[in-house]
């Protein structure tokens, strides 16, 4: 993987804003507003996956940028 890093995406619609996943980011990416997480630092994301895996309620999506480069190039040929 390059330095590219990822896209961190939260539902709001599942968050509860427990604040858990900014307890568990090494790179403080969340901030907490108005009880929802919002993945502010999301240029730090190292992709380590701890909010995944901490987020109770299954709100964090986690996608490597590379991959959205690749279907923007793929889909604009096509
Ligand atoms: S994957 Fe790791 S570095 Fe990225 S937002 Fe989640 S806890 Fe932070
Ligand atoms: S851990 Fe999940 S439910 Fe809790 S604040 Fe973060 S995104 Fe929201």
């Amino acid at each position: 993987m390059t330095s590219a890093g990822y896209r961190v995406s939260v539902d709001h619609s599942k968050c509860t804003g427990c604040a858990q996943c900014y307890a568990a980011c090494p790179n403080k990416v969340f901030v907490i507003e108005n009880k929802k997480a919002v993945p502010v630092y999301q240029e730090k994301c190292v992709g380590c996956r701890s909010c995944v895996v901490r987020c109770p309620s299954g709100a964090i999506t986690l996608t490597p940028r590379d991959v959205y480069s690749f279907f923007a190039r793929f889909y604009s040929k096509h």
